[in-house]
């Protein structure tokens, strides 16, 4: 079941965005050692395009000629990322921008994205430089393949698009509590982790989603990842069931109305009636994953595959011990938390989700940058980004 890459051509300069900030301070260093050699090997023109501060590169983008670009490729961990997709999401022709090819090169402490496409490859495992060389040489090579996006709504209302994660609970506190020890690189989890299974505690919340559609089903859709987004939307049209209805559309979205959130109900009302609704309860994370790794060593989902339109839902009930849940994390190095028949973990691969908190205050997290708290619904959009590039042909 690999991955079918696709392969773009470079006619003009790549932006190549570096946030100097991310991971330990050292993505500067990681551009002008190994980033810079390969990219002149490579022959590849590009522009250095270092972020000043948080949401400079949303903001470029935003309003970037983008003409001028073959590609963005980042250099840093997943958040600038998720600042790039949502800027082009903002812009008026964001039907066109998401055909820029992207890539990413691990720079940060959170390199899930890059970790998840180092696997794809099905190459063996590698971290830290050795994950960065095999970037470089992806880069190099130039297969891109279709990516999952997914639309989040957030209680305000607010739309936000995710490449890669949420998170509430255990996941989501250890992502923010560990910010204060990034200047030990992707560790930072690993001592996050061991803080917040000393002081364990549940979140309680109601949790629902519509499962994954059947493999005939699947089956049936036709090959083109483009075409196939367009079936999805064109044949969920009839069965609307709120669509952008006016409380559900904030006053500047009509930009994205082409992209409604057709298997969502406004969080005020039930969900439809095909969904899954779990009974309230005490949880100890809820995590939905788009991706294989959810860092460079956790692989939450070890059979995600970048366009597959599914987020990959996890969530672990009140009552796992701590033993049970540290077992959980150290089975997840290998991917095997799965089969551990840990009768607190729940597995299952859905086209959309609701979440509603009701433990306050809390933590929510969208790819590991955290947003309000609340009711919080999601949906997939199956292989929205046409071009995801890993790399760049020369
Ligand atoms: P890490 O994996 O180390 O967290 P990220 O790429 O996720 O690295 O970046 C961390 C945060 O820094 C993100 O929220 C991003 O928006 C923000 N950011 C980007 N550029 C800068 C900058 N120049 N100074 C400070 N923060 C920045
Ligand atoms: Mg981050």
């Amino acid at each position: 079941d690999s991955v079918k890459f696709g392969r773009v051509c470079v006619s003009r300069s790549v932006m190549v965005l570096v946030n100097p900030q991310s991971g330990r301070g050292q993505a500067m260093s990681l551009y002008t050692g190994p980033v810079l050699s390969m990219l002149s090997e490579a022959n590849i023109s590009h522009t250095l395009i270092t972020t000043e501060h948080q949401n400079h590169a949303h903001e470029l983008v935003r309003n970037a000629d983008l003409s001028q670009w073959s590609a963005i490729v980042i250099l840093s961990g997943d958040g600038l990322l998720f600042e790039v997709i949502n800027g082009l999401m903002e812009r008026e022709d964001w039907d066109e921008a998401i055909r820029t090819p992207l890539g990413i090169l691990p720079g940060g402490s959170g390199n899930a994205l890059a970790a998840s496409v180092h696997h794809y490859t099905q190459a063996g495992p590698a971290l830290g430089e050795d994950l960065l060389l095999s970037c470089c040489f992806l880069l190099y090579k130039g297969p891109v393949c279709p990516l999952d996006i997914v639309s989040v709504r957030l209680s305000s209302g607010r739309r936000l698009f995710s490449f890669l994660s949420l998170a509430w609970g255990f996941v989501a506190d250890v992502d923010i509590e560990s910010e204060k020890f990034r200047h030990v690189g992707a560790m930072r989890f690993l001592v996050g982790t061991l803080l917040r299974l000393a002081s364990l505690r549940t979140y309680q919340g109601r949790l629902a989603f519509l499962p994954a559609r059947d493999d005939s089903d699947l089956a049936s859709i036709s090959s083109s990842p483009r075409s196939r987004f367009r079936q999805r939307q064109s044949s969920n049209e009839c069965a609307t069931r709120n669509a952008i209805g006016d409380e559900f559309l904030l006053e500047n979205e009509s930009k994205n109305d082409r992209l409604p959130d057709n298997l969502l109900n406004p969080v005020g009302d039930s969900v439809p009636s095909d969904w899954t609704v779990e009974k309230e309860q005490d949880f100890v994370l809820v995590l939905a994953t788009c991706h294989s790794h959810l860092a460079e060593e956790l692989m939450a989902a070890p059979d995600a595959r970048p366009d597959d339109g599914y987020l990959h839902l996890l969530y672990v009930t009140a009552g796992i011990s701590r033993p049970a849940l540290l077992r959980l994390f150290l089975a997840m190095e290998k991917g095997t938390h799965l089969t551990c028949e840990c009768p607190h973990l729940m597995y299952q691969r859905v086209q959309a989700l609701r979440l509603e908190p009701i433990t306050k205050p809390g933590v929510i997290t969208v790819d590991g940058e955290q947003v309000e708290y609340g009711p919080i619904q999601a949906q997939v959009a199956q292989g929205m980004w046409q071009d995801y590039m890993w790399m760049i042909p020369i």
